[in-house]
Formats: structure tokens, sequence, C-alpha cells
């Protein structure tokens, strides 16, 4: 099909030739099936604010949206504090993989998600090859993925917390904690909030605050929180394009990432599509690359979008508005994660996968695990119990997000990179353990396997030191 005669599937509008939308609301046009918004910006909420709850949870995003679902759930007395109105864009390369459906088929959204784009696995491509990789068989995870924008999926996620019995107050900015301990390990003791609409604060106390404000959590550094700048961060940037391969039921990344010069630069560049008439393009790099800090990613990303394939149509006039980026925090590099009567979940406590940028997934996991020990603080009247959050963290992820932070560490190396990806790319049995190591999709019985990969990958990790 032509560039700039795009169709689109069943639920999506016709682009021919769309210009590119000004503002987030036109861009919001390729999303007809979000949710509706409950408030408008501007509107009153129609909520009062409470002043006090069991559980304070800030900021809707996957982390802070899942543990509030979890608890609500279970009958605890939640508040949610948002202080952007849904639906709300969030910059993101809206991939979401059987580690996220996972989690949002536990919350009961499996028939919402179905509406969606699914797809079937990555298509890889570098130094002219090309591999078609599924994702594998697991007997926790589906064998399909998502594509869905963040203003979709997360007015969805927080409105099955609200539905669940949560209080959701959006428009809501929780803007310093109430403990006079703050900063120096003490406790939070709540927030003071502030209503966007009205100009007006409140206290809110709470028993128990759950920190997941995101990327920047001003509220986590407020609490103390803070960067181990030994462990690599990543940096991406993505952008909305019409593309006649909108309904494509593959994501594709490119592990040949060039600069302008035509130079090789340790990350990656991706293409997803939404099934909407829309794709999701975008690049991410990680700081262990020495050249990290001059590097420009609207100009990494405009050399990416220059050479992705034709086919895809990508280019200035079907562009759907600037792209914008942020950072990804990964590794669980923020801390602590967890004071007396607190606990900082998703990309506060830094609980980004290193191989691969994917932070969703690990956002609803730390909500989940977050209201589990909430839980048990609450019924058993004892805070101390929220120590064990640091602990199941560091079960659950330590070795392998230290294994994936030092594996980062020498791909940072341009020829590092390149040497693992044109071998990899001649080894479609070599990429398969890759996918499933890098989206930690691995199954208990091929630990044997799995563990000769990914013995090797720590291996040359720590040759890298
Ligand atoms: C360019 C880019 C592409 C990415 N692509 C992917 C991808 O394809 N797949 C993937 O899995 N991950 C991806 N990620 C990572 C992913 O976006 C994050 O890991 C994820 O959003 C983390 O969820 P969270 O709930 O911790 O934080 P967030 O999603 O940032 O949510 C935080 C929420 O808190 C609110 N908030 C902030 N401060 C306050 C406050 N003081 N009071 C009240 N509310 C507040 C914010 O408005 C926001 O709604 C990408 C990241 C970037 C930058």
């Amino acid at each position: 099909m032509p560039c700039g005669f795009t169709t689109t599937g069943a639920n999506g509008p016709s682009t021919h030739g769309a210009a590119a939308p000004a503002t987030d609301q036109e861009v919001g046009r390729y999303a007809p099936r979000v949710p509706g918004p409950v408030h408008d910006e501007g509107h009153a909420p129609t909520r009062k604010i409470p002043r006090s709850c069991e559980v304070l949870v800030i900021g809707a995003g996957p982390a802070g949206s899942a543990a509030a679902y979890w608890l609500a759930e279970a009958g605890f007395d939640v508040v949610v504090v948002e202080k952007k109105h849904f639906p709300r864009e969030k910059t993101c390369g809206d991939g979401l993989t059987p580690r996220s459906v996972r989690q949002l088929e536990d919350m009961g959204l499996g028939d919402d998600l179905s509406r969606y784009h699914r797809f079937e696995g990555l298509r890889a491509l570098a130094y002219g090859r090309e591999l078609l990789l599924r994702w594998p068989k697991h007997p926790d995870y589906g064998e399909y993925g998502y594509v869905i924008t963040r203003a979709e999926l997360d007015a969805l996620v927080a409105r099955r917390a609200e539905k669940a019995g949560a209080t959701l107050l959006e428009g809501c900015e929780a803007i310093a904690p109430l403990g006079a301990g703050a900063g120096s390990g003490g406790p939070a003791a709540g927030a003071v909030v502030s209503e966007h609409s009205s100009g007006t604060s409140h206290d809110v106390a709470a028993r128990i605050v759950i920190v997941a404000d995101g990327s920047n959590s001003r509220f986590g550094r407020a609490l103390g929180a803070s960067r181990d700048r030994t462990i690599p961060q990543g940096m991406a940037i993505r952008g909305y394009f019409s593309s006649p391969r909108h309904d494509e039921t593959w994501i594709e990344s490119h592990l040949d990432l060039r600069d302008e010069t035509g130079a090789v630069i340790p990350g990656y560049g991706w293409v997803f599509p939404l099934g909407d008439g829309r794709v999701n393009v975008g690049i991410g790099i990680v700081s262990s690359f020495e050249r990290w800090k001059s590097m420009n990613t609207s100009r990494l990303m405009e050399a990416f979008v220059s050479r992705a394939p034709a086919s895809w149509c990508l280019g200035p006039e079907s562009a759907l508005g600037e792209p914008s980026g942020g950072r990804l925090p990964m590794g669980l590099s923020v801390g602590p994660r967890q004071g007396p009567d607190y606990v900082l979940v998703g990309d506060a406590g830094g609980a980004i996968n290193p191989f691969n940028g994917e932070g969703i997934a690990y956002g609803y996991e730390t909500g989940r695990i977050a209201a589990a020990f909430a839980a048990e603080a609450l019924l058993t009247g004892d805070n101390r119990v929220l120590e064990g959050y640091e602990a199941k963290l560091t079960e659950n992820y330590g070795l392998y997000f230290k294994t994936a932070s030092a594996f980062m560490r020498l791909m940072g190396r341009p020829e590092a990179m390149r040497l693992l990806v044109s071998t990899g790319m001649y080894s479609r049995t070599l990429m398969e353990w890759l996918l499933r190591i890098m989206s930690n999709l691995i199954r208990t019985d091929e630990i044997g396997p799995a563990e000769l990969v990914y013995g090797a990958i720590a291996r040359l990790a720590q040759l890298a030191g």
C-alpha cells in the first residue's frame, strides 16, 4: 500500500494522509476505545478529599493503580491521588509483554484488553537480517502481548481500582509528606494534597503511604530516596505516526541503532503497531555508553525514522505531533524503597528491567507486592511487616536485575553490542533464548539450558567489570 493512504482497523478512524495533530487531544482522536473521562480537565472532582485513610497511594500509573486495586479488592480503605485527569498522555512505547498481560488479566481486565491490538512476538532486525521470534510457551504467561496507548491503559486500570472500592482523586497532587521525619528516614504519615481545581490544600493522614509517582518521584526524594549511580539508567523517546502497517501482529525492534553519521549506538529502535491507524516509534539508549551525555535523543530518533523500512511510511508527513521522551530508572536503582510507614513502587523505586526497558509489568508487580505487605501491616497493626517488602523485591528480582545491569554496562560498549547482535542474528536459538531471558520469561523446567545462556551473559558482564 502506498504511503499516505492508510486504512485502519475495525475500531479506528481513517487517516488518509493525516496531517500532524497539534495537541494531545487531537492525538487522542485515534484512541476511540478509551473509557471516557470522569472529570474533565479543570472540573472539580465530584468527591471531597478525605482527611484520613488506611492507605494513601500517590500516583495512578501502573504501579499505583495496581497497589490500589489489590488493597481495595481486599476491603481496605484506599485513597489514590493523581495529579492529572484521565485519560491522560504518558510518554511510553505502549508495549505490553506477557508479564504485563498476566497482571492485567489477574485484575479482571482480560476482556477489556482483548479489544486492543494483540501481537504474537518480536521481529528483530539488525545488520540486514531479520528474525521473527514468537513469545515463548510458559505455564504462567500467555503467548501474546498488546500495544495500547497509556492514555487508554492507565485509565482502564485506575477505573478498575475505583470500581473495586478505591477513592480516586484526579487533579490532586501530593505536595509533601506530612511526617516530621521526611527526608531522614522518618514516617511519611500521609501527604499534603493540593486540589488543582480549587487551589486548596489539605492534609490527608494515612497509616501507610505507597509512593508511585513515577521516574522523577519528587515525593520519594522528599522521603530521602535517591538513585544509585553505579547502576545504569536508560533514556528513551517516542512519537506516533500514521502507517499502512498499523495493524501488523508483530512488534519490531531494530538492534543496530545508528546516529546521524551511521555509527552504531548501544540501544535499540522500535516500531509498535497500535492497530488504530498509528504506530508508536521510538529509540532507547543506556547511560553505560560513554558518549551518553552528548547524545541528543531527538536527533537519534530522526536518524532512526529516516532509516526505518520504507514500508512503514515514517516521516514528517506521517508524524502525529512532536516526540517526547523520559528517563528509565532501572535495576532497582532507587532507594531506600521502604520506610517506617511507606514503600516505593514502580519507577519511583527504579523497578524497570535493565535488559529491555520494560517497566509496566514491574509497576504492576511491585504495586501488588507492596499491597500484600501493606495489608499484612494493617491487619497485624505492625508496620515493621513492611520490611519484608524489600526482602521480597530482592528475592524476586535481585539477582536477575543485577545481572541485567552488569550486562547493560557491557552493552554500553558499541563493539560488544555489535558482536552480540551480529552473532545473534545468525542464530535463531540464541535469539530465542535472549528474548526469553531479556523479557524475564524463563520456565522453571528451562532453568538448565537457560542457565547456560544466562551464565554466559553473566560471565561476559563480569568480564566487563
Ligand atoms: C519513551 C519511553 C518508552 C517506554 N516504553 C515502555 C514500553 O513499551 N513498555 C513498558 O513496559 N515500559 C515502557 N516504558 C517504561 C514505563 O513507561 C514505566 O516504567 C511505567 O510507566 C512506570 O509506571 P509507574 O506507575 O511507576 O509510573 P508512571 O507511569 O510514571 O505513573 C506515575 C503517575 O503518578 C502521577 N504523579 C506524579 N507525581 C504525583 C504527585 N505528586 N501527586 C499525584 N500524582 C502524581 C503521574 O501523573 C502519573 O500518572 C517506557 C518509558 C519511556 C520513557
